[in-house]
């Protein structure tokens, strides 16, 4: 039936002229109201700006688990798989005014600042992931060095204690590297006096826990890690005051927004580590407010790292107020904002100051 295909042709034909019209008319439309609707790219508005944003979302949102192996499970730096999950090394370094410059603490991963007798602090110094051959000087611990070096699994490093301090060392079945029983991982150095005199190494540390058959490698809890805020988000300046006790036990970080860290004073003047000379550099500060309540006539204190308390967090120029949480001495402190959710820390040292509730912590205005 030729004329029903011609027909039949004709009918598809237009369906097809029809179809395109229709597309072309849609399209046109489209186009108008494109240009029509879409703001004028002045310089009061660069249409530009919504591709920074998006820039700037995906740098500052990012919360990396500590699922790499190349990453240090203590700190969030970038390490050799083999070093990531080292078993941490917690030593104990003084702060008398005798003791400084300390050498080694700006290579521990984590350090924090406690308040022992008289006003004077000391040091707990976490050491997972770089190596440090000269550490110092080491001192006796106390009980609450004992219980946060429990919730890394860590093998203490210390020369003697207080009473509690080794009871908590037995009840707590911790690895414990005291210079009393393992003196060959210590030197003293004739050029400070005595009891400031006394140093150790990663190395040696490790050497001799492997001799005791320690574990070389354990799990425990971490911090959440991001990256840094980018440059354009990091205020020009600003600082931390946490105030022990006396003038020359108090600190203060200032802020370097090149380098988004924290620069370290201790009693008025820069916080310098010997080994290297270099004024100490903190990526965060995590001050944790507790009660802290003398025990006995030395004026030894007792320190609560359990439960939960207030909490500030500096990192990238800004402060957050939240609150501090420990389940039990088997887990690490862990730090939250005011919307319950973990604070994630920039990668790199952090140092934790722990004061009772009568002390103060100053910043600008602004930050809060
Ligand atoms: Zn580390």
């Amino acid at each position: 039936m030729p004329f029903q295909n011609i027909k039949g042709r004709e009918n598809i034909l237009k369906k097809i002229l029809i179809t395109l019209l229709v597309l072309t008319l849609t399209g046109a439309v489209a186009f108008t109201l494109y240009f029509r609707l879409r703001p004028a790219e002045t310089s009061e508005n660069p249409i530009i700006e919504n591709v920074d944003e998006d820039i700037e979302i995906k740098d500052d949102s990012v919360v990396e688990e500590n699922t790499s192996e190349n990453y240090c499970l203590t700190c969030g730096q970038e390490t050799a798989p083999e070093n990531a999950n080292l078993r941490p090394l917690a030593v104990i370094i003084e702060n008398h005014p005798a003791a400084r410059p300390q050498s080694g603490l700006e290579d521990a991963c984590i350090v924090y600042e406690v308040v022992a007798e008289g006003g004077i602090t000391r040091f707990l110094a976490i050491y997972t992931h770089k190596n440090c051959n000269n550490i110092g000087p080491v001192r006796s611990v106390r009980k609450y060095f004992a219980e946060i070096a429990k919730g890394y699994d860590a093998m203490l490093a210390h020369c003697g204690g207080s009473p509690t301090g080794y009871l908590a060392i037995k009840e707590l079945h911790l690895a414990d590297l005291d210079e009393f029983a393992n003196s060959g991982a210590y030197r003293r150095v004739s050029s400070r006096k005595m009891p400031h005199n006394l140093y150790t190494s990663t190395k040696r540390l490790r050497e001799r826990a492997e001799k005791k058959n320690f574990a070389s490698n354990v799990s425990y809890e971490s911090f959440k890690f991001k990256n840094d805020a980018p440059l354009e988000k990091r205020p020009e300046e600003t600082y931390a005051i946490i105030d022990f006790s006396t003038p020359k036990f108090k600190v203060k970080y200032e802020y370097n927004r090149e380098n988004n860290s924290y620069s370290r004073f201790m009693g008025g003047m820069q916080h310098k580590d010997s080994n290297s000379g270099k004024q100490l550099e903190a990526k965060n500060i995590l001050v944790l407010i507790t009660s802290i309540r003398v025990v006995d006539k030395i004026g030894r204190v007792d320190i609560s790292t359990l439960g939960s308390g207030p909490a500030y967090a500096f990192l990238d120029g800004t402060v957050i107020t939240g609150r501090w949480t420990r389940e039990s001495l088997s887990n690490t402190i862990k730090f939250y904002d005011q919307s319950e959710k973990e604070i994630a820390l920039n990668r790199g040292q952090t140092w934790i100051e722990i004061i009772s509730p009568d002390k103060k912590v100053d910043f600008p205005e602004f930050q809060g």
